[in-house]
């Protein structure tokens, strides 16, 4: 963060020039504060609520109000009293947050934190993907612009995926954007055909194969498990396959100790918090890098997140039709996930 100098503007249009500039506001916080008790003293002056994803630093993690994945997080979203939503995660998803609460504050401590999956999915390409299948109802996981969330029928997210098109109408011919390796994860699991877009994720799709049979091999007691936005091959040879939140459940609930873990690495924060006697092994990348670490989730830190609490910026607005048609989709997941007994506490 650099010290910024000041122009004749007001102080408020200075910070909109500079959210618009650097996408987060680069004032440095006075030397010396907490920024942990400045940020929890931030949130309860002004009714705010820090939501985060469990990809954000532990340190951020440790003071959330509410840490989850992206099913948990809407749906924690969609019930807050809070007067400000402070989105520690990506662009998705405090897009998703203000289209739940259109008339609150939804803030992100940097602009910049997108999603490589939302932005290989663009909508003027999108639309004319679908106009091929004019009779095909789209099925979009939540890591899509509100743009595409708003050409949609349904969201879905990689915790009630399956179910949800489990329940679809059995004569709805489907789209499923933007992640191929979750809709043909979803296809293999529901045996339903679906058209996929061909999208991917950079971090889940980073891991080496050869690597991890290795790793299997070195520790034959350990169980692997994976996130479905991982690749075919690397699923294949997994133990088990669930969203963020069911593979933090999952080690926290399993008899076994040691576990390979080919997802996003801030989720092991939690799993060593949660299941502090379990070795975790995280799946190694393909090359030599901290691959498996999302680059955009990381934009955020706790000078960003005092910053957007102090300044109120930068803001996540939309327009308002836009909104209106992503909420249809995104409420209707929220509908059918609370059919199917499949809210997450926290
Ligand atoms: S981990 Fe992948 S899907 Fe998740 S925010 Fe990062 S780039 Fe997007």
């Amino acid at each position: 963060m650099s010290t910024v100098s000041t122009s004749p503007l007001t102080f408020a249009e200075n910070i909109s020039k500079w959210v618009e500039e650097y996408g987060y506001v680069p004032i440095e916080p006075p030397l010396g504060i907490d920024l942990v008790a400045e940020i929890q003293r931030l949130k309860r002056e002004k009714n705010a609520v820090l939501l985060a994803h469990y990809y954000q630093e532990a340190e951020i993690q440790d003071i959330a109000d509410f840490i989850g994945d992206s099913l948990g997080l809407s749906q924690k979203a969609a019930e807050t009293n809070a007067d400000i939503i402070v989105f520690a995660g990506v662009h998705f998803m405090a897009e998703t947050a203000k289209i739940l609460n259109p008339t609150k504050k939804v803030l992100i401590p940097d602009l910049n934190a997108g999603c490589s999956l939302s932005d290989s999915c663009p909508p003027e390409a999108f639309a004319a993907f679908k106009a091929q299948y004019p009779d095909h109802k789209v099925v979009s996981y939540i890591n899509t612009s509100a743009r595409i969330k708003a050409m949609s029928d349904i969201i879905v997210t990689s915790s009630n995926a399956v179910p949800i098109v489990q329940a679809l109408p059995a004569d709805w011919k489907l789209i499923f954007a933007p992640d191929k390796n979750l809709g043909l994860y979803v296809m293999r699991k529901t045996g339903r055909d679906m058209v996929l877009w061909n999208g991917v994720c950079m971090v889940h799709t980073i891991f080496s194969h050869q690597k991890v049979r290795a790793l299997r091999q070195a520790y034959p007691d350990a169980e692997l498990i994976a996130h479905p936005e991982c690749e075919p091959a690397l699923l294949e040879q997994a133990d088990f396959i669930g969203s963020t939140t069911a593979l933090l459940n999952y080690v926290v609930n399993s008899p076994k100790k040691r576990f390979i873990v080919a997802t996003e690495t801030g989720i092991l924060h939690q799993m060593r918090k949660k299941a502090p006697d379990k070795e975790l092994i995280q799946a190694p990348a393909e090359y030599s890098c901290s691959c498996n670490t999302c680059p955009h989730m990381k934009l955020n830190t706790l000078e960003k997140i005092y910053n957007a609490l102090l300044y109120e910026a930068p803001e996540v607005t939309l327009p308002p039709d836009i909104m209106e048609a992503a909420r249809r989709p995104i409420e209707l997941m929220l509908q059918m996930s609370r059919d199917l007994g499949l809210v997450q506490k926290g």
